[in-house]
């Protein structure tokens, strides 16, 4: 049973001026407001200067008073959830409170995402309730409790925040309405591409470019060029709540579909191609109203796939763009603890397959030259013997025809591509144009004078089993320590995964998730049969049972789990991949010649 608020404010008095340890006293649950709102207290820090505490605040959905229809499907479900984190953390910051105190007293701290809409542990709903997830420095003066600015955050800030967070008579309706309808229609779209023929969709209007390099906000709308779609690309996709427009309601959008295959993107520097290219990479997520990118959907399995020298491989069968090596190395179960920029990205790409990607997105910016071509001239001067690479372009058409792999190049560099794309957009000032039968006319009566290397063909890539034994999360007297304090790197036990070249993770609650993913499939999924698609796979349908609650060890139902917002399969198996203790085995190599496990080399 729940202790009532005059009970928490008693141990408050009592413990004031006590050293900070004192505040142990307050764990448990505490009913603020008798009529339904409910603090729990699971996770007391131990000092000012720590991780601040672990709280929730639970308020009963009848006394919150939000409809039901805003959350009567999954999708819109997590959508308001979404929402209320976002006035969950605007109120925490407006309040502006405390701050009075050492360490990180009285900072009331949300985990919020940014332009995506994730799922996350930070706000749960149900039919019988609303619960948010915050931390909270508990007030200190250097090491002592500050009994009554505790008072003041736990029984009269947080009861507002709760109010302000949770109460439909505080909700803006109209907004409400319009942010789960807007997450909703977008997953709406992503559910017709594949019908449509299409892996993305950019809807007429979009606003791509971003405020900076260093800001996920759209451009201002005085500076950004709308998007629209070129005639011959144009579908009408339908959707599922109407939206207003200068005529009235809408209940359809145009945009320009890009189709299964193989799709070029070209255009001069500076035209806007990279600008494309990341929004659809960015929209395997729906994003808020009001992003510029509520129109534009991806496939859910799209990997966007650059060079990364210096990364680790392990046992991957890069040998369709990678043969030969110097001093007759094999690529068939290559192993590097540092690949180069081409035996990278080919690495990439076959993993990213292996994991089940639909579509591989790639930009010049970030490729490996050599990697992507061998022109005329070069074939002429370096001999194919001496050439281990079969470059991208020899290949892309078999990633489609053969491995039903779409992709989406932006090639401004190389006309040498022509013959091979099925469609080319080019952008000219930010605006594209489908120029694909010009490029064809270009292409044959401007021959590359190229001829095809490639060997035998590409059709299939070989599978990986982790061995569960490779992944030690231990470090120091810790059975488990995993981190992830930045977007792009997860301390593993004793090891680093540097995620700097997964470009597709958008939210550190992401990272944190995947490290603890890994964990949590090396325990439960890896049982030496089980492939790296299938691991995943296993994770995704864990995921959709039981939500992300369970992902940290040392979590016990009924607590705050901590911050996590979902990752894809492919990123938690590109995580995997990048381990630098992973050993893997391939399922084929098994029944070709049973060679020692490499684990035990
Ligand atoms: P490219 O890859 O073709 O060289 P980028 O996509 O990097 O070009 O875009 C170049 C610049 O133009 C960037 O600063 C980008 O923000 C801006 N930009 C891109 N698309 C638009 C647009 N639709 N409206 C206004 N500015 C844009
Ligand atoms: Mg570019």
């Amino acid at each position: 049973m729940p202790g009532s608020a005059d009970a928490l404010r008693n141990i408050l008095r009592r413990i004031d001026g006590r050293g900070y340890k004192a505040y142990r006293d307050i764990r448990g649950s505490f009913d603020l407001d008798p009529e339904g709102l409910t603090l729990h207290i699971d996770h007391v820090q131990g000092d000012p200067f720590a991780a601040p505490s672990k709280l929730r605040l639970r308020m009963a959905r009848d006394v919150s008073g939000i409809p039901e229809d805003l959350d009567v499907t999954p999708v819109r479900r997590l959508a308001l959830a979404d929402l209320l984190v976002r006035h969950a953390a605007e109120a925490a910051q407006s309040s502006g409170s405390g701050r009075q105190g050492s360490g990180k007293s009285g900072v009331v701290w949300i985990d919020v995402g940014g332009q995506e809409v994730l799922e996350r542990t930070a706000c749960v709903v149900t039919d019988e309730f609303v619960e948010l997830r915050l931390q909270a420095g508990l007030p200190a003066a250097g090491r002592r409790v500050l009994g009554r600015e505790a008072e003041a955050l736990l029984c009269e800030e947080l009861p507002k925040l709760a109010e302000r967070t949770f109460r439909w008579e505080n909700l803006d309706a109209n907004e409400a309405y319009r942010f789960v309808e807007c997450i909703e229609n977008q997953e709406h779209l992503r559910d017709q591409l594949s019908d449509a023929g299409l892996i993305a969709f950019i809807g007429d209007g979009s606003i791509l470019p971003r405020a900076s390099g260093a800001s996920d906000l759209p451009l201002p709308a005085s500076d950004a060029v709308p998007f629209v779609s070129p005639p011959s690309l144009r579908v009408t996709l339908a959707l599922k709540n109407p939206v207003d427009g200068p005529g009235g309601d809408r209940h359809e959008i145009r945009g320009m579909g890009i189709r299964t295959g193989v799709t070029l993107v070209v255009g001069g520097g500076y035209h806007g191609k990279s600008t494309l290219l990341q929004a659809i990479e960015r929209c395997i997520h729906p994003h808020i109203p009001g992003d510029g990118r509520e129109g534009v959907v991806s496939n859910r399995q799209l990997a966007k796939i650059r060079a990364e020298d210096g990364r680790r491989v392990e046992q991957v069968d890069i040998s369709a763009f990678i043969d030969n090596l110097p001093r007759g190395r094999s690529t068939r179960n290559f192993s590097s603890d540092d690949a180069s920029g081409s035996t990278s990205q080919a690495a990439n790409i076959v993993e990213a397959v292996e994991a089940g990607a639909s579509g591989l997105l790639l930009d010049e910016d970030t490729c490996s030259t050599n990697f992507m071509l061998r022109d005329a001239r070069m074939q002429a001067l370096v001999h194919k013997q001496y050439e281990p690479i079969t470059p991208f372009l020899e290949r892309v058409r078999e990633l489609h025809d053969e491995l039903g792999v779409s992709t989406v190049l932006v090639m401004g560099g190389c006309g040498d591509y022509f013959e091979v794309a099925d469609t080319v957009i080019t952008l000219r000032e930010y605006l594209p144009e489908e120029t694909t039968e010009e490029a064809q006319k270009i292409a044959s009566s401007l021959p590359s004078g190229r001829r095809s290397e490639a060997g035998s063909r590409f059709e299939s890539v070989t599978a990986r089993i982790p061995q569960a034994r490779s992944f030690d999360a231990s470090r120091g007297r810790k059975d488990v320590k995993i981190d992830a304090k930045t977007l792009d790197l997860i301390l593993y036990g004793r090891d680093a995964i540097d995620l700097r070249c997964v470009e597709q993770i958008v939210d550190v609650s992401q990272t944190r998730a995947i490290g603890h993913a890994i964990h949590l499939a090396a325990a439960r999924f890896m049982d030496g049969q089980a492939t790296l698609r299938e691991v995943v796979d296993a994770l995704e349908e864990f995921f959709d049972a039981e939500g992300l609650d369970a992902l940290d060890p040392f979590h016990r139902p009924g607590r705050h789990p901590g911050n996590y917002a979902r990752p894809r399969g492919l990123e938690i198996a590109a995580a995997i991949n990048r381990l630098r203790s992973v050993r893997m085995k391939q399922v084929s190599s098994e029944a070709r010649a049973p060679g020692p496990d490499p684990a035990d080399r």
